[in-house]
């Protein structure tokens, strides 16, 4: 089989992530990040055959990103002109209702994506822009196609979707739960329905990172999951509020004169486990926790307090039948103490912790992926690295295949 180069791309609301793949063998050829565009201390940051270069450059917007990243594929030899690239993937925050699954882009697409921006203010236009600048400048042969973070979650039945307000604010505005993380729920249901050899699975996956989430998994296909019209709802994050009164906003505009959008923002980038102790890493509250800091130490149990809840409340929604648990992203597949914390608590739910394998499993240990309860735990808990790349990358490749 000829080898084709593929390019993944994944637009943030000041950053810029691009991989060159080649295909089918899912080799990665390089991987270009661009951070902080539009602001003085921009870089970027190339990774190729394990060597890592960063370079500070002022880069004004998405589309100069593109061009400047595109023009390193070229001078570090990787392609020699645009023509080669086979398929361009995006990731897409949003595909609002309208998308269940991944899709080759068109005009039609894009109008559907902008229809539904307010929905993703900070990550659509970027998206859209990068999508129209590569529209401009590479063939019109050359396939992109939108993988969409809500897509996985399009299967939950409307009394998990639906919020308890006027109906007519979903028939009207779109005001439903969208989920998020989709990517990486596919990724771990396709891993586990492997590793189980089991088509149909019942699932709870912590997707525990910056941004955190859980998501009920049924039969495969997504039941319910914590994140909501944005990525906002649910858990406890790194500068999330997650799940909060929302009269908290009102009250707070009232008694700080912010407005909306500076409240909103607080609860965005202020909040979560920043808000409660002034670092919205696990590792550093966990350092900090060490020294007996006692904010640290209230942050980490609130966010251990909220994922127990939520892991629970899935357990009764699956009616206890469930395949098993399983901890991804950053802290999930990293953060010892936060698993072993977790699992202590949901021994009422027949959950015995392994220690010693829980111990053995994280980036800097022995094992990256495993179980880490006893044989006689009622449930599994497994510990799986996620990979949303590689979905955006063969949905990409499946689709521009199949042209
Ligand atoms: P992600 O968004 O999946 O890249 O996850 C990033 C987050 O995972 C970081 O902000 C940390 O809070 C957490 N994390 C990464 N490595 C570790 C670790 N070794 N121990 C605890 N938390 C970690």
């Amino acid at each position: 089989m000829r080898t084709e180069k593929y390019l993944v791309v994944n637009a943030g609301s000041s950053s810029l992530k691009f991989s060159l793949y080649e295909m089918p063998e899912q080799k990665e050829l390089i991987n270009i990040h661009v951070e902080k565009i539009s602001l003085p201390d921009c870089f970027l940051t190339l990774k190729m055959d394990g060597n890592k270069i960063k370079k500070s450059k002022f880069i004004e917007d998405h589309a100069e990103a593109v061009k400047i990243v595109l023009q390193e594929l070229i001078d570090n030899k990787l392609i020699n002109s645009l023509d080669e690239i086979k398929g361009i993937g995006h990731r897409v925050l949003h595909g609002g209702e309208f998308y269940a699954e991944s899709v080759k882009i068109d005009e039609e697409v894009i109008k559907n994506i902008e229809s539904i921006i307010d929905l993703g203010p900070l990550h659509l236009p970027p998206a859209i822009n990068v999508i129209r600048y590569l529209e401009t400048i590479v063939s019109k042969d050359i396939p992109q196609v939108a993988v969409f973070d809500t897509s996985f979650h399009q299967s939950m039945p409307k009394e998990n979707f639906l919020y308890p307000v006027p109906f007519e604010w979903y028939e009207k505005y779109g005001v439903r739960k969208y989920g998020f993380h989709g990517t990486s729920y596919r990724y771990i249901t396709k891993v586990m329905q492997e590793k189980l050899a089991k088509e149909k699975l019942n699932l709870i996956v912590c997707h525990i990172g910056s941004g955190a989430s859980i998501a009920a998994i049924k039969d495969s296909v997504c039941y319910n999951t914590t994140m909501g019209l944005t990525p906002l709802a649910g858990l406890m994050m790194g500068t999330r509020s997650g799940d909060i009164d929302p009269s908290i906003i009102e009250y707070i505009c009232k008694k700080t004169n912010m407005t909306i959008t500076e409240t909103t923002n607080i609860l965005n980038k202020q909040s979560g486990l920043k808000g409660i102790c002034g670092k919205n890493d696990f590792r550093d509250v966990e350092e900090l926790m060490i020294e007996g800091d006692n904010m640290a130490q209230l942050a980490f149990d609130m966010i251990k307090n909220t994922i127990i809840r939520f892991i629970s409340q899935y357990y009764v929604e699956l009616d206890g039948n469930v395949d098993a648990i399983v901890f991804t992203a950053g802290a999930g597949e990293n953060d010892i103490d936060l698993r072993r914390e977790v699992l202590n608590k949901l021994k009422p739910l027949g959950i015995i912790i392994d220690e010693k394998a829980n111990d053995d499993i994280a980036k800097f240990r022995s094992k990256k992926s495993g179980i880490i309860t006893t044989n006689d735990s009622k449930v599994a808990v497994y510990v799986e690295p996620t990979d949303e790349e590689s979905i955006i990358l063969m949905d990409t490749y499946t689709i521009c295949q199949n042209i």
